[in-house]
């Protein structure tokens, strides 16, 4: 009997019957297949997010990395400007000194002309009367005129160096006043790259509060059908005495090369009382692997005296049971069919248990039999 046949009977019963209050309710085994899809989907949307928030991730880093390199940019900048304001006051003193010696040398030079020729003038007649000779007058007007002529190339040499010296000047002061212009340029670049980096971090934060929120729902989505999973087993469970008979054979030995019994099913006296024992005790090391006997559908649920168990339902009411298990097979899942033969859990010493074996039952509609009426 597969899943499928038992869900597609019940379906028509539920559909003909009303058991679940409307022809159009969800079934159990759709709520299952509902919530598997939501799962799937919740899955999804948990690596879209995760991608979301690794692509702000990536967003964030690349503009703190422009602010840093900026604030590098800034701090070069800032040490070529207090180099640069070195330059151009070297370059201001040069031009004021040269300016100062230009003034003094022209103050100089006046000053000797004219007391040259305050004392040409005084003693003019003197000169004249005493000179010997015309050619000597000549002389000294001549001597005269090379000094305010050498007087007057040596003040336009002053001037010309002036005059270069304010143009480097200028120079220095536009490259400064450049060099600010640059710094005021990268304030501005690095002022964005901030505002930019902050929005990138409200973003990243924001994504992973939708991861945050993704992961939740994919949790609780998890949960559902895993509670889903075990209902539908039940359920499966409960109405499959309504399905054929087990048709089968026999069962196949659960733990192949252990068949030492322990515990047989049936009354016996446990503690000084007398105790129905459901099922048959088959002692083996822990980890020894459990088979299933016959082919069926999985379930979970179980008093919690059967510790870590595995229900299979076969058909016609008739349920096998594997209890104390140390752990059930990775693959299996409430609601999974299997075969016989297929690995369903290990050997263990869970729930009422005392010592490693394998609590072996077989249930029919609900009352335990010897599990050798199938064997
Ligand atoms: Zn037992």
């Amino acid at each position: 009997m597969t899943v499928k046949r038992i869900a597609a009977a019940l379906c028509t019963a539920a559909f003909c019957l009303g058991a679940f209050g409307t022809a159009f309710a969800e079934t159990p085994e759709e709520k299952v297949e509902r919530l598997r899809q939501e799962a799937a989907e919740a899955e999804d949307r948990v690596e879209e997010c995760d991608a979301a928030v690794q692509t702000a991730a990536n967003e964030r880093q690349a503009y703190a990395d422009k602010v840093s390199a900026i604030a590098a940019q800034i701090e070069t900048q800032k040490q070529l400007i207090a180099a640069q304001e070195d330059v151009v006051n070297a370059a201001r003193k040069a031009t004021a000194e040269k300016l100062l010696e230009t003034e003094r040398t022209r103050d100089l030079f006046e000053d000797r002309l004219v007391a040259m020729y305050v004392q040409h003038n005084n003693s003019s007649l003197a000169t004249l009367l005493g000179v010997s000779s015309f050619s000597e007058a000549v002389r000294y007007v001549e001597n005269l005129q090379r000094i305010a002529q050498s007087d007057t190339q040596m003040l336009e040499t002053l001037r010309v160096q002036s005059e270069e010296l304010a143009a480097r000047q200028k120079t220095e002061e536009d490259a400064f006043a450049q060099l600010q212009a640059d710094e005021q340029a990268l304030e501005q670049l690095g002022a964005q790259y901030a505002e930019a980096l902050r929005q990138a971090d409200e973003k990243y934060s924001a994504e992973q509060a939708n991861l945050a929120a993704a992961q939740a729902t994919a949790t609780q989505t998890e949960e559902e059908l895993e509670q889903a999973e075990r209902e539908y087993a039940e359920w499966a469970a409960q109405n499959d005495s309504d399905s054929p008979e087990f048709t089968d054979g026999v069962f196949q030995w659960p733990i192949p090369g252990y068949t030492t019994v322990s515990s047989p099913f049936g009354w016996r006296t446990l503690n000084g009382k007398q105790d129905f024992h459901r099922g048959t005790d088959i002692p083996a090391p822990q980890g020894t692997r459990i088979y299933a006997a016959a082919s069926g559908v999985v379930s979970f649920n179980a008093h919690s005296s059967y510790g870590i168990c595995v229900k299979i339902s076969h058909g016609g009411g008739l349920v096998t049971i594997y209890a104390h298990m140390t752990a059930r097979a990775e693959s299996l899942t409430p609601g999974c069919t299997v075969q016989a033969g297929d690995l369903i859990g290990y050997v263990g010493n869970t729930g009422n248990s005392y010592g490693n074996h394998l609590h072996f039952e077989a249930d029919l509609n609900g009352q335990p039999v010897s599990v050798y009426n199938y064997l």
